[in-house]
């Protein structure tokens, strides 16, 4: 099932068109998507049982890049990411590979929709394509084989990075340099675990104004989705609506000889198997 906040209203997004969710169960489920988040499981049965008819027949591919798409979640409680999480980009940094998660916060008023403009706040401003975990439940300690029951789903991410206040100073200031206005999209939709079985399987692409730069895939982890969730689990309490951009794989622009940074006009397109596409202009 995708879920997708599509002019503020949760809308599962199916391949015969759109359902709106609080008008099909008659108010049972919130045109809230935080509240949907929550409630995934109970809304993934619901959906299947009631086998609701689309009020029209948008497919999916025509909502790409349709600016009246917002985030999946509106208030994470938390945004947790991985640094140096793909084995071929902690080889372009010239960095070793980590031994545990390198985790950093993306501030929540970062957070935007999947095709929102992203104001350029320098000439180092850099991309990172993610896959996002969203959390659907409260959970502490979870063993790696059971992390990913606590994941309501995926989405595309982009980690939008100011390099230079991102390095900053004797202690890096990554949290900073990566929470600037609209760094942080997600979308287009959330994808429900039934849909994605093996999240370390997917191919993970970006480009910048119609330039291929980051190709790979979500197996070249360093920790996978779910060490990364369990780690996290071991030291805070995760929270329902919750999101963990999992790490970048190679071919960031700052991994290029000369470094690639954005520019105003850039259009910056990253696509993940199974999950969709989203689309943002620099300004
Ligand atoms: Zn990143």
């Amino acid at each position: 099932m995708r879920l997708a906040n599509l002019a503020g209203r949760s809308t599962i997004v199916t391949d015969e068109g759109l359902i709106d969710v609080a008008t099909s169960s008659n108010g049972a489920f919130s045109a809230s998507v935080d509240k949907c988040v929550g409630q995934i499981d109970k809304l993934r049965v619901w959906f299947s049982a009631a086998q609701p008819n689309p009020s029209d027949s948008t497919p999916p591919d025509a909502l790409y890049g349709d600016p009246r798409l917002g985030p999946v979640v509106t208030v994470p409680q938390q945004i947790f990411a991985v640094g140096l999480n793909y084995r071929h980009h902690a080889e372009e940094m010239g960095l070793d590979l980590p031994t545990q998660p390198m985790i950093f916060t993306k501030f929540v008023s970062s957070l935007c929709g999947p095709n929102d403009e992203v104001p350029i706040p320098s000439a180092t401003t850099d991309f990172e394509a993610e896959l996002v975990v969203v959390l659907g439940t409260k959970a502490r300690n979870l063993a790696v084989d059971d992390a990913l029951s606590a994941v309501a789903g995926y989405c595309v991410g982009q980690d939008f990075s100011e390099r230079t206040l991102q390095m900053r100073g004797p202690s890096a200031q990554f949290s900073l340099g990566k929470s600037f206005r609209n760094f942080s999209p997600i979308g287009p939709w959330l994808t429900t675990t039934d849909d994605v079985a093996f999240p370390n399987s997917l191919a993970i692409t970006c480009s910048v104004s119609g330039t291929e730069y980051q190709n790979s895939t979500t197996s070249d982890m360093v920790f996978s989705v779910a060490e990364v969730v369990s780690y996290l689990s071991s030291i805070v309490e995760l929270r329902p609506g919750d999101l963990i951009f999992t790490g970048s794989p190679h071919g960031v622009g700052q991994g290029h000889t000369p470094p690639v940074f954005l520019k105003p006009g850039d259009r910056v397109v990253t696509e993940i198997e199974r999950l969709g596409r989203i689309e943002n202009v620099t300004v």
